[in-house]
């Protein structure tokens, strides 16, 4: 059953950089009230430059709340402010002014910020809001009109601020999207404990380089590792030591591993290195600098009674046509091979008996 309270969530609550994103753009704003208050005091408007003192003081209060994660206070503060500056503006000085584009900021941000029903709710009482503005101002005078030079002046300022705080806005949600997308794809593809590739993406990546295999072939070999009676580490250390012993053996074969090559984690205590364009003898070569190498680690900082872990590995060089499963089912009856020979070993793969059958494995 989904757990309502969790679906309930305020969206923008579970994502900590939209609140640092709010703190950034209340600066901004204050920013921008600030260099208000010099303009309007310019063009001799006291009353306008005041006004933006208040929003100021505002923002700063916002921005304050929002250290303090009063983070709804701190929207409240900033939605009056947006709603009673903007129509301040037009309403003192005119429709021209521009002071309504800032309104539109608010799309993006309610939409970033609430459940999608709310969002539209709130979008359209926007609307509606702007549209009695305009109307509004067509029906009555500005109250405090400034110069037409002085009005171009303050609508120029006004759209150029909305242009670039539209830019920074979409700029800085491209940027968490492409993130939050990459993290993703690496949580899809990766195994969390050791950082290797997860089964699933090994697979992935072996049928993409058959299909390229395919049209120009190569020797594709496959090492598929087991640690020798892991269990026994579990049993005697626990199991939080024999995780550490997976992870220093998995960043032992991603050190050992080629460029070409790709390393993955295929099971509990089981390594699978994908070597393409490397033939068996090469991979054994390779298979026996891992196997020493691994024999050879030093465990006494992690477990002093630890002296030893070994492994072994089983080599087959995917024939034409046979089935990844296959292959892998042979090298797996190799690794076999060499347990019954008294671990610490690498063995070669029997060719396929019959290439095209495929057993499939399950991922
Ligand atoms: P063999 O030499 O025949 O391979 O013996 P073995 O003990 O290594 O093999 P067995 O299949 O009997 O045991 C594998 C053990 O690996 C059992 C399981 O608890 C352990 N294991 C699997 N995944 C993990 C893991 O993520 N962390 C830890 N600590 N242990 C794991
Ligand atoms: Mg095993
Ligand atoms: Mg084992």
């Amino acid at each position: 059953m989904p757990d309502n309270n969790k679906a309930n969530i305020h969206r923008s609550e579970q994502r900590p950089e939209f609140w640092d994103l709010s703190m950034r753009c209340c600066q901004l704003a204050a920013t921008v009230d600030i260099c208000f208050f010099a303009i309007f005091l310019w063009l001799g408007s006291p009353v306008l430059a005041w006004i933006n003192v208040i929003s100021v003081g505002m923002y700063a209060y916002a921005y304050r709340a929002f250290r303090q994660r009063r983070n709804y206070l701190a929207v409240m503060l900033i939605r009056i402010e947006v709603l009673v500056h903007a129509a301040l503006g037009v309403v003192l000085i005119g429709w021209d002014s521009g002071f309504h584009y800032f309104l539109l900021m608010f799309i993006p941000a309610l939409f970033a910020s609430m459940h999608l029903r709310s969002a539209w709710i709130l979008a359209i009482c926007l609307w509606a809001y702007y549209v009695g503005l305009y109307v509004l101002m067509s029906l009555i005078e500005p109250l405090q009109p400034v110069s037409d030079r002085a009005l171009l002046y303050v609508n120029i300022f006004n759209f150029t601020v909305v242009f670039l705080m539209f830019a920074y806005l979409t700029m800085y949600y491209v940027i968490t999207v492409t993130r939050a997308h990459r993290r993703l794809a690496r949580m899809a593809t990766t195994d969390p404990l050791t950082g290797l590739f997860n089964r699933r993406h090994m697979v992935a990546l072996t049928e993409k380089l058959r299909a390229r295999e395919q049209r120009q072939p190569r020797n594709l070999t496959l090492m598929l590792m087991d640690l020798d009676h892991f269990k026994e580490i579990n049993d005697q250390y626990g199991h939080e030591l024999g995780d550490r012993v997976l992870e220093r053996v998995a960043a032992l074969l991603r050190e050992q591993g080629r460029e070409q090559d790709f390393v993955g984690r295929w099971g509990g205590e089981e390594f699978l290195v994908v070597m393409p364009e490397t033939d068996p003898t090469q991979a054994r070569i390779a298979a026996e600098r891992i196997r020493a190498a691994v024999a050879a680690l030093d465990w006494s900082d992690l477990q002093p009674g630890l002296r030893q872990v070994t492994l072994c590995a089983g080599i087959s060089q995917m024939e034409e046509p046979e089935s990844f499963s296959s292959a892998i089912a042979r090298a797996d009856r190799a690794l076999y091979r060499g347990k019954a020979l008294g671990r610490n070993r690498v063995e070669e793969a029997e060719p396929s008996d019959h290439p095209g059958a495929a057993v499939e494995l399950s991922l």
